[in-house]
């Protein structure tokens, strides 16, 4: 089975009116002012799904900061997710800065089938991964055993928008804090998987792992066989698409040579593992 972790999703109503909403949100104008950066809708997503042949992707709308527009890309991708079942898994966006109305929004979409939180983009949607904000979210996840997907990025090499600040000193320490919950940080987080060299670091993320969306924009490819045999059982394939081709991205994965037994586990085991999909 081959799962995409890392998809975003948007409502036809946003595609269409796209220009008004980006004097709503400072991030969105950021990545979708510029008209190149496609956005997709389910329909979009499933025909490339079957084009590449990915069975099942992970999909979540935009990381707004202002609650209801996170509620209108919630139920676009719990709609979504009912007309696909199996193949659209949805995740939740909540912005963690609106407190209680963030872990009520979680509830919700949890309830209506919601698989875990994400993506949550701190630079984007202001809040901190450095104070308490996050506190009563990411208790509640670890006692639903939900894992929460965020943005993480590297601290050196080229500039590009929406990179923001997350990077694997900070996510280190937020994951030290919250040991009981299951994170995935995006874009191999920001280079955090190196340090799971040292033993003392590869303990505090036991329950980490690490999506590889935009990998084809930021990393040389041999990151995949560096870091199978380090962290093989914590890597899930992700694309980012729109922004990346599933087609491409898994054509050129499966043209590494990985072993037969850690391309398996990237593309699909250990997200089946991850999401508890077996049952
Ligand atoms: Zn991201």
């Amino acid at each position: 089975m081959i799962i995409d972790f890392h998809t975003h999703l948007f409502p036809p109503e946003i595609i269409k009116h796209r220009e008004e909403y980006l004097s709503r949100d400072h991030w969105f104008k950021l990545l979708y002012g510029r008209p190149k950066p496609r956005m997709a809708t389910a329909e979009q997503l499933i025909a490339s799904m079957d084009e590449a042949g990915i069975d099942a992707s992970v999909a979540f709308g935009f990381s707004w900061r202002d609650m209801s527009l996170c509620r209108l890309g919630n139920d676009y991708v719990l709609e979504a997710a009912r007309r696909y079942p199996g193949r659209i898994l949805p995740f939740a966006v909540i912005n963690p800065a609106a407190g209680d109305e963030a872990l009520a929004e979680a509830e919700r979409c949890v309830e209506q089938g919601a698989l875990g939180l994400g993506e949550l983009i701190s630079d984007g949607q202001g809040f901190s991964l450095r104070d308490d904000t996050m506190t009563p979210l990411v208790e509640w996840a670890a006692k639903h055993r939900l894992p929460i997907l965020l943005h993480t990025s590297e601290p050196v090499g080229h500039q590009y928008n929406g990179k923001g600040d997350t990077t694997p000193d900070i996510v280190y320490r937020f994951a030290e804090r919250y040991p009981e919950t299951t994170l995935v940080l995006a874009h191999w987080g920001g280079g955090l998987p190196f340090y799971e060299l040292m033993p003392e670091v590869r303990r505090v993320l036991a329950q980490v792992y690490y999506d590889t969306a935009a990998s084809l924009y930021l990393y040389h490819d041999t990151i995949f066989s560096m870091l199978a045999p380090l962290i093989g059982d914590k890597i899930v394939f992700g694309t980012d698409f729109p922004l990346i081709s599933q087609k491409r991205f898994l054509s050129r994965v499966r043209r590494l040579g990985l072993p037969s037994e850690d391309l398996a586990k990237i593309l699909g085991d250990n997200a089946i593992r991850l999401l508890r999909l077996e049952t």
